[in-house]
């Protein structure tokens, strides 16, 4: 933290500071500007304006609708047995999420955008991750905002575009001025053109800047993750965990499995930052995934998505080994090399945003990747196998077992669907390395849903405040749809608090 001596005029002033421009962050400043319209905002985002949206931007705009507040506490703390949040939390979240989608349909209808039950891009109406928890019971459906991709980050933005909150691009929050007896913040210390410009909040600071995905560091500190790469935002970098340390805050779920969105298969160009993500819609299924030993590990088309890459284990829903697994190659043929994209199109940084340098085009037919290099090529498995690094008799002897479970129709070993059992048999034959890949992480400081975050002795610290994937409520296992409405819950929740705050008078 940095003390008030550190500040020696304030270079600007505004009721309530929100740092970072996601979905928690643009919750909280449409429900700041509605609930008090002469509370003045300022937003501050580390990305320029073209790279705004963090996450929320280039995830799958998936959205959780609830309407059995009793069934989604059940559900909750069904996915939360291994480190169980307190009941009143579930009981906020689950009393809140009922009663969100009215207020999503407004956002989308306001700025002429289209509300859909749905995910928009597949035909799924709903996804229940963990149906022996109570998921048909809790998960009413799932809904979107059109247009595909990005739709509700776009009615997000154009619903705070609408309401004149003022937006500092490339202005990263690096720390927070506070009181050091009682840690009450008065404002925030900003990078912005080329300046450190000290931010006074009059009535408070939301702190919605995002998680750790891109923090390498982190990741190999906080769940001993060596070698993974986001599928979101590379501006995420964990800036809210190491400031809300400082602010004295106390830090639940930075242990997260799989940072609770799961690690999933990307594919990683070393020329980006970000990973892009195996297609989980290739309608071709002559691949296996195999791992440094160049064996098979897993059900590779077990539609592990709609678990967000669990398995089950000893009885547990445990992350799909693909970290512990590394280095892993995907196996592919040539029927498969034809049949489409190998990453995904509707989701991931490197597919949804045109960043020059995170953003190359996938080619259709994967031959633009094979010609760089990233997408090995053989005339033989034997060959291939060498060119990667793996023993060619036992990847050979691999593919051979693979194609017999395709004959057999029936995969004893590792359980692969039957319908998938498609065999590798058409050169030339394929090797792509897949990089364990990160959707979110959900370390923070503990907060409640009104965003309130907690110092070590359980005491609010005032005027702070926290939304969205810092500092989620979610300790475990996950449901799709839940962190974007937590963000906005949160956002709202956090905004809410923070206009109630009666503005400090004087100039500290
Ligand atoms: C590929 C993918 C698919 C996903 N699909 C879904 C889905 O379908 N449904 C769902 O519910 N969730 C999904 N998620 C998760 C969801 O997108 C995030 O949890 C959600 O966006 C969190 O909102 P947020 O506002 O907390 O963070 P973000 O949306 O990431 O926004 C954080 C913002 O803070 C900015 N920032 C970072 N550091 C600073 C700083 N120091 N100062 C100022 N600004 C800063 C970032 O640039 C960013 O704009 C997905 C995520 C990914 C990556």
């Amino acid at each position: 933290m940095a003390s008030l001596d550190s500040v020696q005029k304030w270079d600007t002033e505004c009721d309530v500071l929100i740092c970072g421009f996601g979905c928690a962050g643009a919750a909280a400043a449409i429900e700041a500007a509605d609930t008090d319209p002469g509370a003045r905002l300022l937003i501050v985002e580390k990305a320029p304006a073209e790279f705004v949206g963090g996450n929320a931007r280039v995830s799958g705009q998936s959205l959780l609708i609830s309407k059995n507040a009793e069934a989604l506490k059940t559900y909750h703390r069904a996915m939360s047995a291994n480190n169980p949040v307190a009941e009143e939390l579930l009981e906020e979240w689950a009393s809140r999420m009922v009663a969100l989608e009215p207020w999503i349909e407004k956002m989308a209808t306001d700025v002429g955008s289209e509300y859909l039950h749905g995910t928009g891009w597949s035909t799924r109406d709903v996804v229940l991750e963990f149906p022996e928890f109570g998921a048909a019971e809790a998960v009413q459906h799932t809904a979107t905002i059109l247009p595909v991709p990005s739709g509700v980050w776009l009615a997000l933005k154009a619903n705070v575009d609408k309401r004149g909150v003022p937006v500092w691009y490339e202005a990263p929050v690096v720390d927070l001025i506070q009181d050091p007896d009682t840690l009450e913040v008065f404002g925030a210390w900003i990078e912005h053109q080329g300046k450190r410009k000290a931010v006074r909040a009059a009535r408070g600071v939301i702190m919605a800047v995002g998680g750790y995905e891109a923090s390498p560091d982190m990741q190999r500190n906080y769940y001993g993750l060596g070698n993974v790469k986001p599928l979101g935002t590379p501006y995420n970098t964990g800036d809210g965990v190491r400031i809300l340390q400082k602010a004295g805050a106390s830090m639940w779920h930075m242990r997260n499995p799989g940072q609770s969105g799961g690690i999933w298969p990307g594919i990683h160009d070393p020329r980006q930052q970000t990973s892009y993500l195996r297609n989980f819609m290739l309608p071709s299924f002559s691949w296996v995934d195999v791992n440094s030993e160049g064996r098979r590990f897993y059900g590779e088309t077990n539609e592990l998505q709609l678990t967000h890459y669990k398995m089950k284990s000893n009885g547990r829903w445990v992350d799909v080994p693909l970290h512990v697994a590394d280095p892993v190659h995907m196996i592919f043929d040539e029927t498969t090399r034809q049949a489409g994209r190998l990453v995904m199109q509707v989701m991931t940084w490197s597919a949804v945003v045109n960043d020059p340098l995170n953003g190359r085009e996938w080619s259709e037919d994967n031959a633009a990747e094979i010609e760089a290099g990233l997408v090995v090529k053989a005339g033989t498995i034997e060959e291939l196998a060498a060119k990667v690094g793996l023993d060619p008799a036992v990847l050979v002897a691999e593919i051979q077992a693979y194609n017999a479970a395709c004959e057999a129709g029936v995969d004893d070993e590792h359980g692969r669907r039957s319908d998938t059992l498609q065999p590798i048999v058409t050169g030339p034959y394929y090797a792509v390395r897949l990089t364990p890949a990160i959707v979110c992480t959900g370390g923070g400081a503990k907060r409640d849903m009104d965003g309130r975050v907690y110092d070590h002795d359980d005491r609010a610290i005032p005027r702070l405040f926290e939304a969205g994937e810092l500092g989620s409520f979610i300790s475990d296992l996950y449901q799709n749809g839940s962190y974007l409405t937590e963000a906005m819950i949160t956002g709202r929740g956090a905004a809410r608090s923070a206009v109630a705050e009666i503005p400090r008078s004087g100039s500290e």
